[in-house]
């Protein structure tokens, strides 16, 4: 398991689910941590726990979809911390959830608006930053989505596929000291799995909440991409699915996660 860390770190979507969990695993192991979403007050009440129990941690609200609330955390972060360590792009949504043919342009497009250009903008805003101190990881968050199609999930499908081509593009690009990594973590008992069991629209749908793994194991693996022990993975998606990838990443066992 990795150690202690003393990072300043970024999370998106930390207002429940996967990106929550990065941040009390984050703040445990000593990171000081900017909590984004856009619902302020679950954000406000972790920055709160994280704080009463010794940690750093503060909220601020943001919609990944908007370039201008995106840099500001940034910018915040650097007013604050004087540096930028490591950016987890974890906002994410997986509606709309349907046809293709009978989609809803706007809703489609909002998908890809935060899925994909919401990842992008992280990107855009943390590699200047990072390129200047040398130094920083960016995790993605990714999706078997991203490389398979699952029927009712056109948007949802496009944008992760798009987010791990960013993953690829921007490690090509990546300054020396600076490592782009996407996470791709199975299923993870959230309320998004909660969505999708109530779709009934496809074979992700139908798995059992027992077959999902807790949000702890994601986050413990998000914080481990961002040690050098996995500098190897830069560039690529790293699967919560592989047995090996568990072990590295010190969470238990090899079943679980659909
Ligand atoms: P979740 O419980 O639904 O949480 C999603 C998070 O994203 C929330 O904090 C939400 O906060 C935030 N968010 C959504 N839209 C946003 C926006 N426009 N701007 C800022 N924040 C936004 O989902 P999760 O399961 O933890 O998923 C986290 C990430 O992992 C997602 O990208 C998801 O696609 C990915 N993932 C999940 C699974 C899984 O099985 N759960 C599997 C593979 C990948 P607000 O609503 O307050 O903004």
């Amino acid at each position: 398991m990795p150690g202690s860390t003393k990072k300043t770190v970024i999370i998106t979507g930390a207002s429940r689910g996967i990106g929550a969990a990065a941040a009390r695993r984050f703040a445990d192991a000593g990171a000081a941590v900017l909590l984004a979403a856009r619902s302020t007050a679950p954000i406000e009440a972790l920055a709160a726990e994280i704080t009463a129990a010794g940690g750093i941690a503060h909220a601020q609200a943001c919609d990944v979809s908007r370039w201008e609330d995106v840099s500001a955390l940034v910018e915040r972060v650097q007013d604050t911390w004087g540096q930028l360590d490591v950016l987890v792009n974890y906002a994410g949504v997986i509606e709309p959830i349907g046809s293709l043919a009978t989609s809803d342009p706007g809703q489609w497009g909002n998908s890809i608006d935060i899925n994909l250009k919401g990842t992008y903008y992280g990107m855009r805003a943390a590699l200047p930053v990072m390129a200047r101190q040398g130094s920083g990881v960016i995790v993605n968050v990714s999706s078997g989505a991203a490389q398979g199609p699952n029927e009712g999930w056109s948007a949802y499908c496009s944008g992760k596929a798009g987010a791990f081509m960013l993953t690829r593009a921007g490690q090509l690009e990546a300054p020396t000291g600076v490592r782009v990594i996407g996470l791709s973590p199975g299923t993870v008992a959230t309320d998004m799995q909660v969505k999708i069991r109530a779709s009934g629209i496809n074979r992700v749908s139908r798995l059992l909440p027992s077959d999902h793994i807790p949000a702890a194991w994601a986050a413990e693996a998000i914080l481990w991409l961002t040690t050098d022990d996995a500098a190897e993975f830069a560039g690529t998606d790293v699967s919560l699915r592989d047995p090996n990838i568990r072990t590295r990443a010190g969470i238990g066992g090899a079943s679980g996660g659909g």
